[in-house]
């Protein structure tokens, strides 16, 4: 190999090579990993989808609820035989030595258990330590052995850079780290630690930034309560979006997520003033019963939720909510549950994530007594799946005949025909087929007049295509 090729660090020498990484979860996940992979491109490393080819094998985990947590501990048992019977290298015709390393909520809480009961695990590092991959991924490469990084960043300020790695026009930006809610069922306060806002001014330099080096116009700001940035700072997520929408270049602003206590006046009134604001909202309302919010520790009541849509709706008509819904809350009645399928009909969500309940260890529903069967949660589930379904389907009939701005991502094959996907302003997806089955549409902005329209997916028709912002 070309000297060229190699890059020094220290006193190590870091050739080309091959990282294979594994995001499970949120959003906020998926913008570590960005980062991860940001810092080991300094160390030469460059992604791979095959894991056979990985020199290093990192998992970024989630443990919101026991399902991710059963999912990582079986792909992280394959890799044992990364270990035992390794590929030989193609550069150096010896067995690879892979490094295999865990990250993230369950790193966070269960580093060192990790390290020290699944023999293959190298290292594992927390939430708060991400920026400091590149250090770790030296300390393997110096020979150091089985260790966990799961240090909170104790510094008053939170101040980092946006990093970008996929070459699209839109950006993940962190604007606020970490949850002071404590939600009863809910174990983010303890995987990623108690709140700190960046600096608004810092944050409008660094999407200035994308827009004008990296050609990013559409930013979807980050955090697990968005609605408690800069609280400390005297700043609010108003003020910043106000900002953000100055910026020329910058088409669409997104944001996510937050929590219905959190919504004031001042950001109902952006979605009325803000040009580039998307005309989606998440808001989370969990459950469509007063006694479970309480038991909950949510903070507000259905009605406060319920007059929220309502100001958010008057402030922008064009505004769709989604939402996250659990099932089977520790004791929920059959009279709690049919609250929540109330609350669907009242409240009309364009979509919903729903989940069963799932006991998290150290939270405080984890220990309640509870009566609740898998079945009954199971049951319960399917009920306000399909409810919503439903209500889905109809809000979407509502689309055909109408045009919608959108901007296109991917394209791929439907039935033997090739189709362009892209979301519009309000979170939707929507498909369209090509006029020429040649032209590529990745990344234009297009208008697409909805031709028909199921719960879950948007046909449209091509009406013009005004190609790539650049
Ligand atoms: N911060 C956001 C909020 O306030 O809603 C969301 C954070 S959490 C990662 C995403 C969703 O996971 C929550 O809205 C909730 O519906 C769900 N969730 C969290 N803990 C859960 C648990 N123990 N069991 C089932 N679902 C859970
Ligand atoms: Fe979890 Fe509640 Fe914080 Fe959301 S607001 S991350 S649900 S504790």
């Amino acid at each position: 190999m070309s000297s060229e090729n190699i890059i020094t660090v220290g006193e190590l020498e870091f050739p080309p090579r091959k990282v294979w990484l594994k995001t499970y979860g949120c959003q906020m996940n998926y913008h570590d990993t960005e980062r991860i992979l940001s810092h080991l491109s300094g160390l030469n490393f460059t992604r791979t989808e095959d894991q056979q080819e990985a020199d290093l094998v990192i998992f970024n985990t989630c443990a919101v609820r026991d399902l991710a947590n059963q999912k990582f501990y079986s792909h992280l048992g394959e890799t044992k035989k990364l270990k035992t019977n390794p590929e030989i290298d193609p550069e150096t015709g010896l067995k690879k030595n892979v490094i295999v390393a865990a990250g993230g909520c369950i790193a966070q809480t269960e580093g060192k258990e990790l390290v020290k009961k699944y023999k293959q695990l190298d290292f594992a590092f927390g939430t708060d330590v991400v920026d400091n991959i590149g250090e770790m991924v030296y300390r393997a490469y110096a020979g150091e052995k089985k260790f966990s990084v799961t240090s909170w960043d104790r510094s008053d300020n939170y101040s980092i850079e946006t990093k970008i790695t996929q070459g699209t026009p839109q950006a993940f930006v962190n604007i606020i780290k970490g949850c002071d809610k404590f939600c009863s069922y809910c174990i983010v306060p303890f995987t990623r630690g108690r709140e700190k806002s960046r600096r608004q001014e810092e944050i409008v330099k660094d999407v200035r930034r994308l827009v004008e080096y990296s050609g990013i116009q559409e930013v979807m700001l980050l955090g697990q309560n968005v609605n408690s940035f800069g609280k400390d700072n005297g700043e609010s997520l108003a003020g910043l979006i106000t900002e953000l929408d100055q910026i020329n270049g910058l088409e669409l602003i997104r944001y996510t997520t937050s929590h219905p206590y959190d919504v004031t006046d001042e950001l109902v009134d952006v979605h009325r003033t803000a040009k580039k604001l998307a005309n989606h909202l998440h808001l989370p309302v969990q459950s469509g019963s007063n006694t479970v919010l309480q038991r909950m520790l949510r903070e507000y009541t259905i009605e406060h939720y319920l007059g929220l849509l309502e100001k958010m709706r008057k402030a922008n008509p064009n505004m769709i909510i989604s939402s996250d819904i659990i099932a089977g809350f520790p004791n929920e009645t059959e009279e709690e549950h049919q609250d929540t399928l109330k609350l669907l009909d009242l409240a009309q969500f364009d979509f919903i994530y729903s989940y069963n309940y799932s006991a998290r260890k150290g939270t405080k529903a984890s220990r309640m007594d509870d009566v609740l069967t898998d079945d009954i949660r199971g049951r319960r589930l399917r009920e306000i799946q399909a409810k919503q379904l439903g209500i889905q389907e109809n809000i979407r009939q509502g689309m055909i005949g109408k045009t919608y701005r959108v901007l296109v991502e991917e394209k791929g094959l439907n039935k033997g025909v090739t189709k362009w996907t892209g979301r519009t302003s309000c979170s939707r997806l929507v498909h369209f087929e090509p006029e020429n089955p040649e032209s590529s549409y990745q990344w234009h902005w297009v208008d697409v007049e909805i031709t028909s329209a199921t719960a879950l997916s948007t046909q449209g028709r091509l009406v013009k295509d005004y190609g790539r912002k650049l």
